[in-house]
């Protein structure tokens, strides 16, 4: 999946994701990508979050919707990705050894956030100043 949050010099943030789905995937399977709230959710008065990795475990816990509402209540977006992490292995750990997905977010103030399950997930950011890759971190080291 490539998800992208972005927002304009006004402030007025927006969202995308796309993806070719799993490797060998069943036929009319639907992943998170295509489900707002799963894949991509954005609130233009709170931020955006979208996702990347096993779409079931992400539709299962509404992950990206989970993660603005988390900062609408105040979290950061690192501890909402975090929090939306360990919400997902909770409700998957019989096979979380299998199971790979990460997070991104912004808020209304531009600061972003980023976790995983597993180690690998990297994003990056463009701001008027640089560009930069950065490691999400994960979970599991
Ligand atoms: N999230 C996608 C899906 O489950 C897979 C991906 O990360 O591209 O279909």
């Amino acid at each position: 999946t490539i998800g992208m949050i972005g927002m304009d010099a006004k402030g007025n943030m927006a969202g995308s994701c796309t993806t070719s789905g799993l490797s060998y995937k069943m036929h009319g399977r639907v992943g998170d990508s295509p489900i707002i709230g799963a894949g991509l959710f954005v609130d233009n008065e709170v931020g955006a979050a979208t996702a990347t990795g096993l779409g079931e475990s992400i539709i299962r816990i509404c992950g990206s919707f989970l993660i603005v509402e988390l900062m609408r209540q105040g979290r950061t977006p690192q501890e909402a990705c975090e929090e939306a992490v360990k919400r997902l292995i909770a409700k998957n750990n019989t096979n979380i050894k299998d199971i790979q997905a990460g997070f991104l977010a912004m808020n209304k103030d531009g600061e972003v956030g980023a976790f995983a399950v597993h180690p690998g997930f990297n994003f990056a950011q463009a701001t008027s100043q640089n560009n930069q890759m950065i490691d999400s971190g994960s979970h599991f080291k």
